[in-house]
């Protein structure tokens, strides 16, 4: 007898070829065959009338034969004229046959044929249609259910797939097939009851829910692929977690000297992290911590604390960035808790010349150098470190996972892990894309932080936010000007921040009014970022490079034109610039009508709420999740029937199911996730 778990080159007419074909999208057993889903079915289970035929519609129709003719012009054809009872007429068209086909088709013989009924110049015709000569004797043959079309892969046919698939349902029939859903099929269909149905749907079902993916043996589908992939993150966490690494004892004895001379007080979110981060440093498995925090809530002073406990315990960290801009920010933000500790601070950006290059990695390679900063520039061959044994990343979510990885590898032992995010990631999603991270959450600002006031303001009244920057300069406070991303290119959005800036210089001839774009030289980029911390510049007009990270304190007005073009994440983060001291910030949020509707509530959501989990709890609603994570890191990457956001609804019941699952014995959680991720290169190799 046949077993699910046989090998699709165990049925018949399935050769070694066609087995590398399927192989390839994932079919290895016969019970893989079974997750191979239509993408639409045909209706063969009624007979229409011609009456009723309409054209570009697939139908199936009983006919007699009237007289078939051959037109033998350089494209021969046959055609086979029909007919019903009301002498209404169709023809069917070939262009290809043989003289088989053709004796075929006898005068006065019943015919049924499937296909879709074009407009030709005599009236109705099909062409190539599947059919089938039916004896006088014989009542029609119409099928019982509809019938599957499958997605096809090269040069395997429907017909092919469709008995391969079928011998599958049929072995499905016979075989217990583990079913450890119990919880979800008190209420719906059995894995069997929802596999026949989609392959075999009765005439009654509603196919256009299956279309949209909403019927229920989809969704009991869906949620026990997303639980199959959410357990086998968990369980890639505890593998993890049997990994040995280096224990940092918590000394303490740095960051006491910190404490010292720092000029506030943490607050109890970032104690609270810092505490869940030294438990995690304390223990020999590796520390894989995301760290979320809203803009402004002060996740680099929780991660100088993780790199001072590697330091007192004479390990080497990595800090990196996406962006040179942010690696830089990194650097003078890092070192200005590390240096008056005499903690030498190392950094890597691959725009640094050869000699500055060999100087820093000399740094690096001797341990001279406690921390590194830097870019993608860390994970190169040449980079050695010496003792590496903390990894800290900021915004990961722009880094692939194998370059993480890449990172890790630098280091003996497992080094520790510790993510910062600055995106607050719903915790529906948290649970699903990254359930492999344990995760500590900054959910307060340092106290003293009067709330950014925000208002939305047609890009016509351009000139009351000029008379609005004068007050705001004349206060001693600062100005960034957004220029979003109006153009596709960094060369035009560079001209229409240029043109801002002319604008603006004309208007407010006292004030030093700076332009950054990306298409600067570094170097200079920094200087001018430096000389706006300083104090030196009141308004930076900016196209969005100025997107995260930057920390200046006395700006106080944040003003983005043509904000109706940017997302909510992206619009949270740069209002985060300001609203860092303790002056009252406003951010103007400029639009050019008319808006659609979508970011008239995008505008909206800002203007009442300036908490980042909310505003990604909506732009979760608003965008899906594989927006807000980016593709990259959906962290389930080929999946057979879900997908993260079309099916962001279904996570929350997701993550219920899964921590039951847990429970089963290790055996069943297993055979869950082999059945739906069938080979063993899965994506997420958190090592
Ligand atoms: P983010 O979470 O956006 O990276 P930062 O770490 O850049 O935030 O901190 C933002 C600002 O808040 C910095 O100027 C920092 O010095 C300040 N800050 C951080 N923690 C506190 C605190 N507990 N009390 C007062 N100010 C703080
Ligand atoms: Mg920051």
């Amino acid at each position: 007898m046949r077993d699910l778990a046989d090998p699709i080159i165990s049925l018949n007419g399935l050769g070694s070829k066609t087995q590398d074909k399927l192989n390839a999208i994932g079919i290895y057993r016969l019970e893989h065959l079974l997750f191979h889903l239509p993408y639409r079915y045909q209706n063969k289970t009624k007979l229409t009338k011609l009456d009723n035929a309409q054209i570009g519609e697939e139908i199936l129709v009983q006919l007699t034969i009237e007289r078939i003719e051959e037109i033998p012009s350089r494209q021969r054809q046959l055609l086979c004229y029909l007919t019903d009872e009301y002498s209404q007429k169709l023809i069917l068209r070939f262009f290809h046959f043989n003289q088989y086909q053709k004796q075929q088709f006898i005068r006065g013989d019943t015919i049924q044929c499937f296909s879709e009924v074009k407009i030709g110049r005599q009236g109705l015709e099909m062409h190539h249609p599947e059919y089938r000569l039916i004896s006088k004797s014989q009542s029609s043959l119409l099928e019982k259910t509809l019938t599957p079309v499958y997605p096809l892969t090269a040069n395997i046919r429907q017909a092919q797939l469709k008995k391969w698939i079928g011998e599958a349902l049929e072995t499905l029939q016979q075989s217990p097939l583990p079913d450890n859903f119990k919880a979800i099929s008190k209420s719906m269909p059995t894995l069997k009851q929802a596999l026949a149905t989609l392959h075999h749907p009765q005439k009654y079902e509603d196919i256009e829910k299956i279309a949209q993916f909403k019927h229920i043996a989809q969704k009991r589908l869906i949620i026990e692929e997303l639980c199959a992939h959410q357990l086998s993150l968990l369980k890639f966490k505890n593998r993890r977690k049997n990994k040995v690494a280096n224990i940092f004892a918590i000394k303490n004895t740095l960051s006491k000297q910190l404490l010292k001379y720092l000029e506030f007080q943490l607050t109890n979110a970032q104690q609270r992290s810092i505490d869940e981060i030294n438990a995690d440093l304390n223990s020999n498995h590796p520390m894989l911590r995301l760290l979320q925090g809203d803009v402004g809530a002060g996740k680099t002073i929780v991660a100088v604390f993780a790199c001072l406990q590697a330091i007192e315990n004479g390990f080497q960290v990595a800090v990196m960035a996406p962006t040179e801009i942010l690696a830089e920010q990194h650097l003078y933000g890092f070192s200005n808790y590390l240096v008056p500790l005499n903690i030498e601070v190392a950094f890597l950006v691959s725009s640094q010349n050869a000699s500055e290059r060999a100087r820093q990695l000399g740094k690096i390679a001797s341990a001279k150098a406690q921390v590194v900063v830097g870019t993608h520039a860390l994970f190169q061959k040449t980079v050695n470190f010496n003792k590496l044994g903390l990894v800290v990343i900021d915004e990961q979510h722009k880094f692939g996972v194998h370059q993480r990885l890449s990172l890790m590898q630098k280091a003996h032992n497992t080094p520790h892990q510790l993510v910062m995010t600055a995106t607050p990631i719903p915790r529906s999603l948290t649970m699903s894309a990254y359930a492999d991270l344990d995760s500590s959450i900054i959910d307060e600002l340092p106290p003293g932080r009067v709330p950014i006031k925000t208002i939305a303001l047609n890009n016509f009244r351009k000139d009351e936010v000029v008379e609005k920057i004068k007050k705001i300069c004349a206060a001693g406070n600062q100005v960034y000007w957004v220029c979003t991303l109006i153009e596709e290119s960094e060369v035009l959005r560079a001209e229409s921040a240029t043109n801002t800036f002319h604008y603006l210089q004309e208007n407010l001839p006292n004030l030093s009014i700076v332009l950054i774009h990306g298409k600067m030289h570094k170097t200079e980029k920094s200087k001018i970022m430096l000389q706006f911390s300083r104090g030196e510049i009141n308004v930076l007009v900016a196209t969005t490079v100025i997107e995260v990270g930057v920390n200046v304190p006395n700006a106080s007005l944040m003003v983005i034109e043509n904000s109706e073009r940017l997302g909510l994440a992206q619009l949270h983060q740069l209002r985060g610039r300001v609203g860092r001291g303790k002056d009252a910030s406003i951010c103007i949020l400029m639009y050019q009508p008319p808006i659609g509707n979508n970011a008239a509530q995008r505008l909206d959501i800002l203007r009442k709420s300036n908490d980042g989990f909310e505003i990604a709890n909506k732009d979760l609603e608003l965008r899906g999740p594989g927006e807000i994570l980016g593709t990259q890191q959906t962290g389930v990457a080929n999946m057979k029937i879900a997908n993260i956001v079309r099916d962001g609804y279904l996570l929350e019941r997701v993550n219920f199911y899964s921590q039951q699952l847990l429970q089963l014995d290790q055996n069943q959680q297993q055979a869950l996730i082999e059945r739906w991720i069938s080979d063993d290169k899965t994506e997420y190799v958190n090592a």
